[in-house]
């Protein structure tokens, strides 16, 4: 999960998980782990947004409390600090489900 994080292969931790932005590779490869049919659908936006959320929205209130600024310091602020913050979060959160799901051994297209 640490290595998901990480955005390094589950298995052995050596190799990137991803070989652009978002998109995963098919296999680790230094250790060969399959993980490259691993799809982890909207689980990485919801976390995302559900971390970044809960970040942004106490330091907005803090900040408003606070210092009380002008609403547009406020508009210059917010938007960026979650963009910022959602596209960092973004590929370690879809590293971490990857990880969780390939120790479970889930892929993501099973079906109920
Ligand atoms: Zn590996």
């Amino acid at each position: 999960m640490l290595w998901g994080m990480r955005k390094r292969c589950p298995s052995c931790g050596q190799s990137h998980i991803f070989h652009t932005y978002l998109k995963q590779a098919d296999s680790c490869d230094i250790c060969d782990a399959q993980f490259g049919e691993i799809r982890t659908d909207d689980i990485a936006p919801y976390f995302t947004i559900l971390i970044v959320g809960h970040i942004i929205a106490p330091l907005l209130f803090y900040v408003e409390t606070t210092y009380a600024p002008p609403v547009w310091i406020h508009s210059a602020i917010w938007p960026v600090l979650t963009v910022i913050l959602s596209l960092w979060f973004l590929p370690r959160v879809k590293g971490t489900a990857i990880a969780i799901m390939w120790h479970l051994g889930l892929r993501g297209d099973e079906k109920h």
